[in-house]
């Protein structure tokens, strides 16, 4: 960097445009660069597609010396580099994916000044090796990349990490500056506390995404709510599907396939070569679905993904975010749709519980559950619940762009069915000593003498027939939102369905339970679509 033979301007907007071809800078990114360029740290948080790039590379060509990247995103840093050279700027990149020889050559343009901006693996970092290597020659700016790893409490952490905070100690006079699209102000804490950035400034970007419409609708039949939502509102688009199996993600492009929507699949079991060629297609091709575990996207830049849908809730809203992020980057109306039922909580609670990990990792996981789910619920807007989430805006006026703003949602008192449930639970727990699933309780309520319920005498129990008043449906979202409020938990391989500390209020009719309504079934269109 800086000082390279001819340039005419070395400021960081003559860069901008000379290297980088863009006309003018972006929200904060003019600030964040002075900053760095005068050699001062920064903490910086902007939303996927901000351009956060920028912020380090022109830093690293403006100063003298290399600039050293650390980035968790492996897979992407070839791609990285080869775009940088394209530019014709001088990038090179150390990681395990190189040989010997290789790595010797970066190290050899390294050492005689010839990189701009080198990328690092963390693991190569905290090598003693790597930081000897560093020591020997000029480094003009380091750059922590996707930043939120450090955290312990966030979804992503990477133990790597940790060992950056020696950046500070061993270089103090390199400005060191930390990215990342994902943070809590807890999140945001810890980067500054264990990154030792105590002096940086702070650079918060608004993550409100305006013109991507949030909308999550209950799960009823899935695949055909979204073969709906495409037809109706997406034809011809390009957009992403995330499912949690890879097994749900084939069926689903098949399903796609079959009803005349090009879908192509991306998951982890598919081999290299297919995944790069489908990824590959999506960039390329103008109206392709892509349907994807959430392997897929990371560092995508597609700028006219006018859709993104979930199909399976996502595990936090952290993820929830970043995924949606990957629709509408080029400002024009886009879609973050999603399908939620009941399942997804049995489903995810279970998975949490029989998760490895040990206690302190099981109750982050629910916590971050936690807050997705009270998304799922509210009758309130759902961008504010999320800009409140990032600790951003509280109190802002209800956005007019989200499913509950457009029809808000009715909310009712589920007092007295809450109590129902949660009976039915306690009387087959404390009479018989059994624990049963969603689908029992239901009967039981509903009063159906079904096999089960004959078999197990549950049509003598005193709750038995007690919940004519409402459908299967609505006792089901019932439960659902119970335990989304934490009222009830489940247990175990089969997903049974027992008392949490927080049950007995609602039985003691210490508390009101409001509920928001189930929406009523549109009578179902058959027509057009082949399962
Ligand atoms: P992030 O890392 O924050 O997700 P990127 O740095 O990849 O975002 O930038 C997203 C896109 O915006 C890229 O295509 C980038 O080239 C483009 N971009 C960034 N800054 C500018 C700018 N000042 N003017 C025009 N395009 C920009
Ligand atoms: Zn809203």
């Amino acid at each position: 960097a800086a000082g390279a033979a001819g340039l005419t301007e070395s400021d960081a907007l003559g860069t901008l445009r000379r290297v980088f071809g863009y006309e003018a800078f972006r929200g904060e990114q003019d600030a964040i660069i002075d900053h760095v360029v005068a050699g001062g740290d920064a903490v910086v948080l902007m939303p996927t597609g901000g351009g956060k790039s920028l912020c380090y590379q022109i830093p690293a060509l403006v100063r003298p010396g290399t600039g050293v990247v650390v980035s968790p995103l492996i897979a992407l840093m070839q791609d990285q580099v080869d775009a940088l050279r394209a530019l014709g700027v001088r990038a090179g990149f150390m990681n395990s994916t190189q040989d010997f020889d290789e790595r010797r050559m970066v190290e050899a343009e390294f050492l005689a000044g010839e990189l701009d901006l080198l990328y690092l693996a963390p693991e190569r970092l905290r090598l003693d090796a790597t930081l000897e290597l560093l020591s020997r020659a000029k480094i003009s700016v380091f750059a922590i990349d996707e930043a939120h790893c450090v955290a312990q409490w966030g979804h992503d952490f990477r133990p790597d990490y940790l060992a950056l905070s020696v950046l500070g100690e061993r270089w103090p006079d390199v400005p060191r500056i930390a990215l990342t699209a994902t943070a809590t102000r807890a999140t945001h804490q810890e980067i500054t506390q264990r990154l030792d950035m105590r002096n940086a400034r702070h650079f918060e970007a608004s993550f409100d995404r305006p013109n991507i419409q949030y909308r999550i609708v209950s799960k009823d039949d899935p695949k055909r709510q979204l073969l709906a939502f495409l037809r109706e509102e997406h034809a011809g688009d390009a957009g992403i599907v995330y499912c949690l199996s890879r097994n749900s993600v084939e069926k689903t492009t098949e399903f796609l396939c079959r009803n005349g929507i090009e879908a192509v699949p991306y998951h982890a079991g598919l081999d290299a070569g297919t995944r790069a060629a489908h990824q590959s297609r999506f960039l390329r091709e103008e109206g392709l679905v892509v349907v994807a575990t959430i392997a897929f996207g990371m560092g995508i830049d597609k700028p006219d993904v006018r859709f993104v849908a979930h199909l399976d809730l996502p595990k936090s809203v952290e993820g929830y975010y970043q995924e949606t992020g990957r629709a509408g980057r080029d400002g024009l109306p886009s879609t973050a749709w999603m399908a939620y039922g009941l399942q997804d909580v049995v489903q995810q609670r279970k998975l949490i519980q029989s998760g490895e990990g040990d206690e302190s990792f099981r109750r982050r996981a629910a916590s971050h559950l936690d807050a997705m789910l009270a998304l799922c619920e509210t009758a309130g807007c759902r961008r504010g619940r999320l800009l409140t989430y990032f600790g951003q805006e509280p109190g802002a006026p209800a956005c007019g762009n989200c499913d509950t703003c457009i029809t808000p949602p009715e909310t009712w008192d589920g007092t007295i069915p809450a109590q129902k449930v949660l009976s039915a639970v306690v009387r087959l727990q404390r009479e018989r000593g059994q624990k049963f699933g969603t689908g029992q309780i239901v009967d039981i309520l509903l009063g159906r003498r079904t096999a089960k319920v004959i078999q197990f005498d549950h049509d003598q129990l005193s709750v038995f027939g007690i919940g004519q008043e409402l459908s299967e449906a609505e006792w089901r979202g019932v439960v659902r939102q119970l335990l989304a409020q934490g009222l009830l938990a489940v247990e175990g391989e089969y997903g049974t369905l027992v008392l949490t500390d927080t049950s007995g209020t609602v039985l003691r009719r210490e508390r009101e339970v409001p509920l928001r309504k189930e929406p009523k079934k549109p009578a179902a269109s058959r027509s057009g679509v082949s399962a």
